[in-house]
């Protein structure tokens, strides 16, 4: 058996950070385990590309159960299965949320994962193309770049939010989330750079004391008397065998894997575990609920006027958060210029050139689903229920968003471009026949959270320390902690928190709350 100090459970976004961080301490040994291979996959680098990695080799292909409210249909999940993770899969958006959706994780028993908490370590994971503002840092690992030759596409629907009353904003991560504004991309040098690219570059990944291991799917972890956590089981070249962990096992597995993981563990609902004949460890029912995402949809689709050029970037430039509130609210929807015709199974594809689309959606959906094993083979896929659209406050507001699509695309700003509505198309005006619509157009945003919640209650499974709740030496850092889905992207989220979670398993001192609203 192999001893190290910290065993890290997947090489994702939140892993790479931890790999990272918690390497720099010289004296400490960290082995990084991922179920999938190196990154090798060239369409990876290539930002426009990231559309075609969906059902690859290096996606899990996790797929929800069917929807009720979404026509009875099943929703594909890629997830990434390959050193970076889903970092080699995503849209490159960079987004860190509103102010609010982290103080309210504080209001929820998450005592220093609050705005101000956070802010140190988005501003430390950075090296910003904006570096003389007080809210972006020019020294860490993440290159964050603003595209300066914008679609001319992107540029008419920005100046279209314009014209609908929605005032511009200078960029997502500053003063004010809400308003047209172009994305902050996480693009070098016109490549994409993944988790792995910017944690985990060559002299990080030869350190004497960090160990990366691919091909290694982790089955469970393994306990110790006195219920310390010692060890993963793991499987690797076919065989199974165990991986020691003298100070911690970390789960960086994403909201899919890590609450599967734990369940495996004897570390779940214990009905549920009896009943696939798992001995109970700790009965944790919150493992596997709180499951949200954010849903798009495919979409306010446009019959271009011309050949639409393609994009210099990843499809889709800038992302419009809207405030229907008194402006210093988290953004209730939003909307995405995509410069290629987006539509889900249920519509005629279209050719790229020949249409464009602005998606729709809901940041702070109020649905909340589930995530349960079937059964104790690694290998068996969860059922996943986002429960997609079963609040009414979903449903609402996702008619709101579609009213503002077609209120943007149908202004004059974009005139130029539009020869014609195709989806929903000028037949679909009721609210009815819209709701119909959006239960065929929704579409997931690629953000599931929230299965293996923090907070200071008896369905939390992790506390403010991220350490499972009943066991010892056994930490979640991922996607599945956090409480409740802030109104952008989560890959800043997820770094940050790995980032200062980093800290505090260093057992440093975190970094001093900074706001830059309030604090010089
Ligand atoms: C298509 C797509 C588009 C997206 N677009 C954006 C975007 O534009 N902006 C944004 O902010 N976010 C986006 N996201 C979401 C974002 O990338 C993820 O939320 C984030 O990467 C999650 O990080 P994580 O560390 O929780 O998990 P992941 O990055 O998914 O990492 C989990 C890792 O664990 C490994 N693993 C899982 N199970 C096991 C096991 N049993 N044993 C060993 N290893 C295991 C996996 O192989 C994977 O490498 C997108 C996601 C997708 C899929």
């Amino acid at each position: 058996m192999t001893a190290f100090d910290y065993v890290i459970v997947g090489g994702g976004t939140a892993g790479c950070v931890l790999a990272a961080r918690l390497s720099e301490e010289a004296s400490l040994s960290v082995c990084l385990l991922d179920a999938g291979g190196e990154a090798e996959d060239p369409r990876i680098a290539d930002p426009a590309a990231w559309p075609t990695l969906q059902g690859s080799q290096i996606d899990w292909g996790y797929e929800t159960v069917p929807q009720t409210h979404t026509a009875g249909r099943r929703h594909p999940w890629p997830r990434g299965r390959v050193l970076g993770g889903s970092t080699t899969l995503n849209a490159m958006a960079h987004v860190r949320g509103h102010p609010n959706d982290f103080d309210a994780w504080v209001a929820d028993g998450c005592l220093g994962w609050g705005y101000a908490d956070l802010m140190p370590y988005f501003i430390k994971s950075e090296f910003s193309d904006r570096p003389t503002s007080p809210y972006h840092g020019d020294s860490g690992p993440v290159a964050l770049m603003t595209p300066d030759r914008p679609h001319p596409i992107t540029r008419a629907y920005m100046a279209a939010g314009e014209g609908r009353g929605l005032a511009p904003t200078d960029e997502h991560n500053g003063p004010r989330m809400a308003g047209p504004t172009l994305n902050t991309l996480t693009i070098v040098d016109g490549q994409r750079q993944t988790g792995a690219d910017a944690y985990l570059p060559a002299p990080v990944r030869h350190r004497p004391n960090l160990t990366v291991r691919t091909g290694c799917l982790v089955d469970r972890v393994v306990f110790a008397e006195g219920d310390r956590c010692r060890a993963v089981e793991v499987i690797e070249n076919g065989g199974r065998h165990t991986i020691e962990a003298v100070h911690g096992v970390i789960l960086c597995g994403g909201a899919l894997a890590s609450p599967t993981i734990l369940c495996r563990s004897g570390l779940g609902a214990a009905e549920q575990l009896e009943a696939l004949d798992i001995a109970t460890r700790a009965d944790l029912p919150g493992v596997g609920q709180n499951l949200h995402d954010h849903l798009l949809s495919g979409g306010n689709v446009y019959l271009a006027a011309k050949n639409v050029p393609p994009s210099r970037y990843q499809h889709s430039e800038s992302l419009m958060y809207i405030d229907e509130g008194a402006g210093d609210s988290a953004p209730e929807a939003v909307l995405a210029c995509v410069v290629v015709p987006v539509t889900t199974e249920c519509f005629d594809a279209l050719d790229i050139g020949t249409a464009y689309t602005i998606m729709f959606g809901v940041t702070h959906p109020r649905s909340r689903g589930s995530l349960r094993i079937t059964s104790a083979d690694p290998m068996a896929a969860p059922l996943l229920d986002p429960n997609y659209l079963a609040e009414a406050y979903d449903r609402e507001t996702y008619l709101r968003a579609l009213e503002w699509a077609r209120a943007v695309g149908h202004a004059p700003e974009l005139e130029e471009w539009r020869a014609e509505e195709l989806l929903p198309g000028p037949e679909v005006q009721n609210r009815s026949d819209c709701l119909d619509f959006l239960a065929k157009a929704a579409f997931t945003h690629h953000h599931p959270v929230g299965t293996c919640r923090m907070g200071g209650d008896d369905m939390a499974v992790v506390g403010p320390d991220l350490a499972v709740r009943g066991v010892h030496g056994l930490y979640v850092i991922d996607a599945s902690v956090i409480p409740s889905i802030p109104t952008g992207p989560i890959n800043a989220a997820v770094i940050a928190i790995a980032e200062r979670a980093s800290d505090l398993l260093l057992g440093k001192a975190p970094l001093p709350p900074f706001d830059p609203r309030r604090d010089p």
